[in-house]
């Protein structure tokens, strides 16, 4: 037989993925596995945004919706990245969308052969394969421990070429958890704007913040015209299964990404954005709880890498930890699997400057955190 595409032989299986449904299936034999390795809250989509789609489904919302979204919801999400963000969007600067698929959208249509995309290291797992799909080159920059994994405006003046076209930012980050300042932020726009280069910035965690400010990088003056922004439900609500989330882009930008969605996914599921829109303008107690929850379990997270004699960076964001781990990261995490039956995702998985560390999430509750403890101690 003919051989298939050349594209996909440049990319490898989501790690974070597979791992996820080994450790479902290993569950699914009866076996008791702790897990750090869940990148989603553990909390239920809150009553009242589930009551919106059953609402939905019963008054048959159930057909194609424009693709860029339901007007309210766009509106929703407009006003929303106004007030908490100071972004100056409109309701025709958004596109209703999965994150992750915004995040392809925007690679596919912003990024041609040859063009260098400048992604931080670590970073999350998607950002490389979805550069490569659309023919890019990633270029890692290292966001490491020596700066709290935070990409810095030095690192990334540094990496620039003339073939740099896109510079990736994500804070809060995963896998670290680490939250880009005001200053940090300026800076990075500064080199975008010296340099004519686009802005990619990932804000899926934005409500998921403890003593940090969060950040958005479209609302630096002079940015707006050259920054697509994506966030979503999946992690402020407890929503990953609904596959909602939202882009933000000046018209210009928009029109082009807003054609990928347009031949690929059509539109967002229709009563999943009605449920979308009860969320955004409905009770932030939920909200609140979940974080307020969150960060007890950072600390006493935190609390258990001290024992285990894991340096560990603390996280100004998002729900995980990324401590300094002795040896190969995927071999240790292996070996948890296997003799501590506790899963963790290898530093490895995220970048070459994420190897030496592992990656667990703090999405999961108390007495899972100090049994998973238990076990490593044990096992160690
Ligand atoms: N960006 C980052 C940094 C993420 O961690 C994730 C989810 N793991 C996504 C985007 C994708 O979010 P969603 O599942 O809502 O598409």
């Amino acid at each position: 037989m003919k051989p298939l595409a050349k594209r996909t032989a440049r990319v490898s299986p989501s790690p974070t993925v597979r791992l996820g449904a080994l450790v479902a299936e290993a569950r699914a034999r009866g076996e008791d596995i702790v897990s750090f390795s869940t990148g989603e809250p553990d909390f239920p989509t809150p009553a009242h945004i589930v009551d919106a789609a059953k609402r939905a489904l019963d008054e048959g919302f159930t057909k194609y919706t424009n693709s860029m979204g339901i007007p309210e919801l766009r509106l929703a999400v407009a006003a929303g990245a106004k007030k908490d963000n100071g972004i100056p969007a409109s309701p025709a600067d958004v596109m209703v969308t999965p994150t992750k698929h915004g995040v392809y959208c925007t690679c596919m249509a912003l990024v041609d052969p040859g063009d260098e995309v400048l992604l931080p290291d670590p970073g999350w797992v998607s950002y490389e394969p979805m550069v490569r799909l659309a023919g890019g080159t990633p270029v890692p920059v290292a966001a490491d421990e020596s700066t709290g994994f935070r990409l810095t405006p030095e690192a990334v003046e540094t990496a620039v070429t003339p073939r740099t076209k896109l510079v990736v930012l994500n804070s809060p980050s995963n896998p670290a958890g680490s939250v880009l300042s005001r200053q940090d932020i300026r800076g990075i726009a500064e080199v975008c704007a010296d340099h004519d280069l686009y802005l990619l910035s990932d804000e899926i965690y934005e409500k998921l913040v403890y003593d940090a400010e969060h950040v958005s990088p479209a609302c630096v003056a002079g940015m707006w015209e050259r920054t697509v922004t994506v966030s979503g439900f999946s992690k402020t609500y407890a929503m990953t299964g609904w596959r909602l989330g939202w882009l933000l882009a000046e018209k210009r930008l928009l029109a082009e990404i807003a054609k990928i969605q347009e031949h690929t996914l059509t539109c967002c599921t229709a009563f999943a954005q009605k449920a979308g829109v009860v969320a955004l303008t409905g009770p932030e107690e939920p909200l609140r709880s979940m974080v307020s929850e969150f960060r007890a379990r950072r600390d006493l997270l935190l609390e258990g890498m001290r024992r285990l004699g894991w340096p560990c960076t603390v996280p100004q964001g998002a729900f995980y930890l990324f401590p300094r781990t002795p040896g190969p990261s995927a071999d240790l995490a292996e070996r948890l699997l296997r003799e501590a039956r506790v899963a963790v995702v290898p530093g490895s998985a995220f970048g070459a400057a994420g190897e030496g560390h592992l990656r667990l999430s703090f999405a999961t509750s108390r007495e899972r955190i100090a049994e998973g403890i238990e076990r490593i101690a044990r096992a160690l």
